[in-house]
């Protein structure tokens, strides 16, 4: 049995990973995919504090990892299915294996959110993306679409104009919700163009992308607009926000707006049952703040085992 089984490995779980295996705890980290949750697909992250090589998410993820195992964190791949959290030892059920531990962090992160329109799947990898890190090389010289608003889109738009031919971010409202520094400079990006008060409802093309049917959310007008005849496709990168990955713990924890409720010491509502990171209902979701949570959850983990198991 296991002291801790920490679920999910990216920055709030890898740093509960680190502090409890400084502990003495005897620690598990079970993640499904890889290690690094949505960090990895940053290719600069320019705001955690000392993070300031050009190598961005992927190169500090892989460090996080390698000092949780260098204190004794073991670190897992296999998809949880279910978890038992009521009794007093935990059961992590895993597709591999069912996992023991007196106490359990829930560090699921959040994933991008969808459109949800038709189409959308069936394009994902062929002209839709989530990750311009990932994919805004494929679009050289090609026009590329941005969806959203926010920071992350308009961030992402100011990459992606790097490679693109001409960037157009589609938003939803006539103002941007991104902060006015990032605002500014995409505004006075020459290859970034807006599309305002548009929403997309349709991804449409053979085999890749090559139209859209977009919405007038003021008029409710539809239009479709087409990929260059001589390029015959283009990019549509999604930065909508994100959900928060807690169908796990769904019926079972406290949730507001489907985070998970916790004290500021990281407790649920299950004794021995914490949650950390941005699947948990806080105001900012960021690496430093996962992180932050993650080292605290380790710490209470710790208190609650000693404080509830005897030697
Ligand atoms: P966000 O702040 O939640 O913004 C989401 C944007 O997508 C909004 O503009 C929203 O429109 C739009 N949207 C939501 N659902 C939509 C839908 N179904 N169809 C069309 N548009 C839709 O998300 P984010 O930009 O990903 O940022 C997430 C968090 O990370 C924020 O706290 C952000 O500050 C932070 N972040 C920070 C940085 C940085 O500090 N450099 C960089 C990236 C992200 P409305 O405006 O109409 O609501």
């Amino acid at each position: 049995m296991y002291d801790l089984a920490i679920v999910g490995g990216g920055p709030a779980g890898l740093a509960a990973g680190l502090y409890a295996a400084r502990a003495r705890l005897k620690t598990i980290i079970i993640e499904k995919e890889k290690a690094g949750g949505q960090i990895v697909i940053t290719d600069e992250v320019a705001n955690y504090p000392g993070s300031i090589e050009e190598a961005g998410g992927p190169s500090l993820i892989k460090r996080m990892k390698e000092q949780a195992e260098g204190f004794g964190a073991e670190f897992t791949i296999d998809p949880v299915q279910e978890v038992q959290l009521d009794g007093k030892v935990k059961k992590i059920i895993g597709k591999d294996k069912t996992y023991e531990a007196k106490a359990v962090i829930m560090a699921t992160g959040a994933s991008p959110r969808y459109i949800g329109c038709p189409g959308e799947k069936e394009f994902t990898g062929r002209g839709v993306s989530y990750c311009a890190t990932c994919d805004a090389a494929f679009f050289e010289d090609l026009e590329v679409y941005v969806i959203g608003g926010g920071d992350s889109a308009i961030e992402e738009a100011m990459f992606i104009s790097k490679y693109a031919r001409k960037v157009t971010v589609v938003h939803r409202r006539e103002e941007l919700k991104a902060a006015k520094s990032i605002q500014e400079k995409a505004f006075r990006n020459e290859k970034i163009e807006f599309m305002w008060n548009t929403q997309v409802v349709e991804l449409k093309g053979e085999g890749l992308l090559s139209s859209m049917v977009v919405e007038d959310t003021t008029t409710g007008e539809r239009r479709e607009i087409k990929a260059d005849e001589n390029d015959g496709t283009f990019g549509v990168f999604v930065f909508i926000g994100y959900m928060p990955q807690n169908a796990l713990v769904e019926g079972k924890l406290d949730m507001e707006h489907g985070y998970i409720v916790t004290d500021e010491n990281m407790h649920t509502n299950i004794p021995g049952v914490f949650a950390a990171g941005d699947n948990r209902a806080k105001s900012l979701r960021q690496v430093v703040t996962a992180t932050a949570d993650g080292a605290i959850a380790a710490t209470q983990a710790e208190k609650y085992i000693e404080n509830n198991f005897e030697e």
